[in-house]
């Protein structure tokens, strides 16, 4: 898993998981006390988060 910051500096993970046959998709994950859960927007100050805007 690679390590990832949001704009307001948040940290979160990106796992590649299996998406379908031969396929791999990147998901943002952010762990906290419940887990680690898939994310489509910052927690911290909601923006959205992609794979490609996070840094
Ligand atoms: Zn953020």
């Amino acid at each position: 898993m690679q390590q990832r910051y949001c704009q307001c500096g948040a940290a979160f993970l990106v796992a590649y998981l299996p998406g379908g046959p031969g396929l791999l998709r990147a998901h943002i994950v952010a762990a906290n006390q419940a887990g680690i859960h898939t994310v489509h927007r910052c927690p911290c100050c909601g923006q959205p988060v992609d794979i490609n805007s996070l840094r």
